[in-house]
């Protein structure tokens, strides 16, 4: 079975086709600047040549018919003919309280994903845009939805409710929510293979750390706390984006500088985190550089990001009274020894023993970077979240399968035997 896989952004869309059984990635790709005449499409088919273009690519539609056209090209496809693509899954980011694992797409739950659009407005539109695409150039397809809030709707109310008065929660459902969730899975699921021992039985810290960045609290495999909230703007600082902050800073930033509600929101989403304490980038890679030729401001940001995860992580402890492993995973996580050495060796309170030549080493593979026999493992697990959207993409459609094979039999036979 072929699965493609579709990450809709408002001007944005990527995309991978996955061939199941094998587990193979067949083609992935992106179009850039969709709405616009100088749109690039990146075309990366497995084995072959790449192919970069810059062409007039309006809407989301007329994107995925050019990734269609690619797909089955002679020269640049992976596949005969469009037919051989089963069933497409998307991205979606909010879910909200109504989605607690991906679904089919059907009209209600078109329906619902728009009734959601006021909780992810930058999103859920988009997404949908990506949907309808598909729809127009592919009838009759299968679609999945795979929603980035679903894995933390296992959050109890202690940890998902504001202290604030309950009628925001009822009337407009302001809770945390929680977001990279597809990530979050996958690396606990991939942890406790690699250890070798049931998630059901483990504690885990996984901290994915990429643009945006948040900390999981996983109990036998279900998220019990979270760090992004409501929006991903909670939790841990980022790259251009603050995190925690006392939220009467809100309206005194807004009245001392005369900021309107967009202006404030685009400061806090935007020109925050890394990016505004270093004044040089919201990119750890160039943080680093700048930190070892002795800028003290990226030094003083690289500060504040390291302790306020390592906070977080002490936090997730307590909360589940005991940890087994702390997982990294995504851009920094997966790939800054930097931030891993300096988080690990400030934790060692916890029992864990860092490894500092395994640090080094393995970029791009699943490693421990503990000691044997720490008391606390530490983990790098690259993330895969695409494959996570396929594989339950995949789920959904043999369910299906079976479920429209099972209608077919005919069970009255049994039904009178039973009653004789
Ligand atoms: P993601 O959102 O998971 O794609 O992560 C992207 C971020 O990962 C980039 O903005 C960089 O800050 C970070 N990153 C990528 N490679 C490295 C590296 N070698 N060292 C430190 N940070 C990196």
């Amino acid at each position: 079975m072929n699965i493609l896989v579709i990450n809709a952004g408002s001007s944005s869309l990527k995309y991978q086709l996955f061939q199941m059984e094998e587990g193979n990635i067949l083609a992935k790709g992106r179009v850039e600047r969709i709405g616009m005449e100088t749109a690039i499409l990146t075309h990366e088919p497995t084995g072959k040549a790449e192919v970069h273009e810059v062409r007039e690519i309006l809407e989301h539609t007329t994107a995925i018919r050019k990734v269609l056209e690619l797909l089955v090209h002679p020269e640049h496809g992976v596949l005969a003919s469009t037919s051989e693509i089963d069933a497409v899954g998307h991205r979606v980011v909010h879910g909200g309280e109504s989605f607690k694992s991906s679904v089919l797409v059907n009209d209600e739950v078109k329906k619902e994903i728009k009734r959601l659009f006021d909780l992810a407005p930058l999103h859920n539109p988009a997404h949908m845009l990506g949907i309808s695409a598909v729809e127009a150039n592919m009838p009759g397809v299968p679609q999945a939805v795979v929603f980035d809030t679903a894995f933390h709707q296992s959050m109890p109310a202690h940890a998902y409710l504001y202290p604030v008065p309950m009628a925001l929660y009822r009337k407009h459902k302001v809770r945390r929510y929680g977001f990279h969730g597809t990530s979050h899975n996958y690396v606990s699921e991939r942890a406790a293979a690699f250890l070798g021992r049931p998630l059901e039985q483990l504690k885990l810290v996984t901290c994915h750390i990429g643009n945006g960045a948040s900390c999981a609290a996983i109990m036998g495999g279900k998220s019990v706390d979270t760090s992004m909230g409501m929006t991903p703007l909670e939790g841990l600082m980022m790259g251009t984006r603050s995190g925690d902050l006392d939220p009467a800073i809100v309206p005194y930033a807004m009245g001392k500088e005369d900021l309107t509600l967009g202006e404030i929101s685009s400061m806090l989403n935007k020109h925050s985190g890394l990016q505004a304490i270093s004044g040089i980038s919201s990119d750890m890679r160039e943080i680093v550089e700048a930190l070892e030729a002795g800028d003290k401001n990226a030094a003083l940001a690289f500060e504040m990001y390291e302790y306020r995860l390592r906070k977080y992580i002490g936090a997730y402890v307590a909360a589940m009274n005991g940890v087994d492993a702390i997982v990294f995973t995504a851009g920094v996580g997966e790939n800054s020894e930097l931030l891993r050495q300096t988080v690990c060796e400030r934790l060692t309170f916890l029992g864990v023993e860092f490894d500092e030549e395994a640090n080094r080493k393995g970029r791009g593979l699943e490693r421990r970077i503990s000691k044997q026999g720490s008391k606390v493992e530490v983990l790098v697990i690259p993330t895969n979240e695409e494959w996570v959207i396929a594989r339950d993409t995949f789920g959904l459609i043999q369910s299906q399968n079976i479920r429209l094979e099972l209608s077919k039999i005919d069970f009255s036979h049994g039904n009178r035997n039973s009653v004789q």
